[in-house]
């Protein structure tokens, strides 16, 4: 049924470039295309530099942009991370059997011709192309009518015009993109417009990938949903999107629906998700006035079949650039419906996070004694949750900006997963250059964990990176060499009803053991990249 041999996706970010490269792994005999506007972005899928950090994410690339050979997968989910550390077939089959325990499931992938490319040439790509993935940006209007909640369709208005012009005839349109309900029915309008006489099908096709593990959800996904419309040549293109993902997807976890439900469960399904750690955050509150324990009540909460296990962990709150920005979207639908009672719903979940996450950092200030006037503080994970190179909404960022105003001596951090170059940008472009230390402000960036929580007064981890879990280590005795005396606390916001450390996690912080605070050694050290060969596009450039 599938006549497809030219894929072609708009969009080369998060979401646009792992899910690609998952297609054009599993599908050898299409040639798949990630196109873009931004030639910086594209210029850096071609090296060895990629532009986001995802467990698994490069040994794809080698494979299918590349054309290495030797890579087994396994049916374990959660297993690429150790991928990442290894560069051969068996070298990655006896780590993957001392990490897993069981193999099951291997995929044996040898030599193979490259079919996953990155280019610039918009029009050209389309032009070519037999079914298109639309996975542009939709954040959230910044200025005019809606400005703050309503979806900024721009980049997605203009790529639909771009191809409405140069699309093949009969090509098939995919929504990738979240986007407000009835979207597809905007993008048929403009192919109507720019092609009245030739019938293009939208489908859509919403991605449910969570960063930070997005291969493996790419690889074993919950569903895969296609919405079209409810006439034969509807269903004809969904059958055609369908058998790409067949190549790895069971059948029965591809199911199609209608256009609008298809778009919408997308924004449902994340206001859930969001709703589900508001709701955690908030009973983590009455905790902390209780003396009961918020990790004690998830897991006795948890273990309901009815309520499950999964998002039931109360922290800093949630952040990243989709919970907030579709939230907001599916309250402005609700309004301009004239639902405010749903809207208002909602909304109170936004408002639970960003309590929440002032809530932890004042705590922060009250624990060390109401000031922190000439301490440092260390500031453990800066990306938006643990495996991503991810920083947009970072929940860090919002603490630091409140921790800045009671003037600390130093703010120190820390992520594995993020440049520390890229890191100081960020802190320019959101709170200004004068905080950063190279001129005179008080925030530093490390790029090792050590350094960074060397004679700190308090060290905040921010995220769940296991670099930051409870592992002895050797290492630990160095990290705060010279504070025998003083009381350095650890704020972790996960058990985040304790935040005053124990008698042991005090005697860990002081250098005798470290139940509270580890940091895994090879871990310990954001690492820079290899030197690249002549191969290397951006390198060639500098
Ligand atoms: P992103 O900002 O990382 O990438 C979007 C890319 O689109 C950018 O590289 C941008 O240059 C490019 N682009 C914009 N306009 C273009 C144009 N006219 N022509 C060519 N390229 C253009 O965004 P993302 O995180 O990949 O998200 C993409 C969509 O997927 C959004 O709608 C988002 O809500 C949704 N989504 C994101 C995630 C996630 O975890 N990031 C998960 C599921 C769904």
């Amino acid at each position: 049924r599938c006549e497809i041999r030219n894929v072609c996706c708009v969009g080369a970010g998060y979401v646009g470039g792992p899910t690609a490269a998952m297609i054009a792994l599993q599908n050898p005999h299409l040639r798949v295309t990630v196109v873009d506007r931004d030639p910086s972005r594209i210029r850096q899928w071609k090296s060895k530099h990629l532009p986001i950090h995802e467990p698994g994410l490069q040994h794809i690339i080698r494979i299918t942009r590349d054309g290495s050979k030797a890579l087994s997968f396994f049916n374990e989910p959660a297993r690429f991370d150790s991928f990442d550390s290894v560069s051969s077939a068996s070298s990655a089959t006896s780590e993957c059997e001392s990490q897993c325990g069981e193999l099951r499931d291997e995929i044996y992938i040898s030599s193979r011709s490259p079919n996953l490319f990155f280019s610039t040439e918009v029009s050209k790509t389309l032009s070519q192309a037999d079914i298109v993935f639309i996975a542009v940006n939709t954040p959230t209007k910044k200025r005019g009518m809606g400005a703050g909640r309503a979806t900024d369709m721009t980049a997605l208005e203009a790529v639909s015009r771009e191809i409405a012009i140069h699309a093949k005839p009969g090509a098939i349109i995919v929504e990738k993109s979240t986007v407000p309900c009835r979207t597809a029915e905007m993008i048929q309008n403009t192919f109507k417009a720019h092609r009245p006489n030739i019938n293009f099908e939208i489908l859509s096709n919403p991605e449910f990938l969570a960063e930070g593990s997005a291969m493996t959800d790419l690889l074993y996904p919950d569903r895969v949903i296609i919405g079209c419309s409810p006439t034969p040549s509807g269903h004809h293109a969904a059958a055609s999107l369908a058998s790409i993902y067949a190549s790895w997807v069971p059948r029965p976890k591809i199911i199609t629906m209608n256009t609008w439900s298809s778009e919408l469960s997308k924004l449902a399904a994340n206001a859930m998700l969001a709703q589900r750690i508001s709701s955690i955050n908030s009973i983590s509150a009455i905790c902390e006035a209780t003396g009961a324990d918020i990790d004690e009540i998830a897991q006795s909460i948890g273990l309901d079949p009815r309520i499950g296990d999964k998002f039931l962990k109360a922290g800093v709150g949630f952040g990243g650039s989709c919970f907030k920005k579709d939230i907001l979207s599916l309250t402005y639908l609700a309004e301009g419906l004239g639902l405010p009672e749903v809207a208002e719903y909602w909304t109170q979940v936004l408002n639970v996070n960003d309590w929440q996450r002032s809530r932890f950092a004042r705590k922060v200030v009250r624990c060390m004694n109401g000031t922190l006037v000439g301490k440092k503080l260390s500031i453990l994970g800066y990306a938006f949750k643990k495996n991503t190179s991810d920083t947009r909404e970072s929940p860090a960022l919002e603490c630091i900006k409140i921790l800045l105003e009671d003037a600390p001596g130093e703010i120190a951090i820390f992520d594995p997963c993020c440049e520390p170059a890229k890191i100081k940008e960020e802190i320019k472009r959101w709170i200004g250059s004068a905080a950063l230390r190279e001129l005179g402000g008080p925030i530093e960036v490390y790029n090792d964990a050590y350094q960074a929580c060397s004679n700190s007064h308090a060290v905040v981890i921010m995220t769940e990176c296991d670099e930051f879990r409870n592992y002895p280590s050797s290492k630990s005795p160095k990290l705060f060499p010279s504070r025998k005396t003083e009381r350095p606390i650890v704020v972790d916001p996960r058990p985040f009803a304790r935040l005053e450390p124990t008698e042991s996690e005090l005697l860990a912080l002081h250098g005798y053991l470290s139940p509270a605070l580890d940091i895994k050694d090879p871990l310990l050290r954001f690492e820079e990249e290899p030197a690249c060969d002549d191969s290397c596009a951006m390198c060639a450039e500098k």
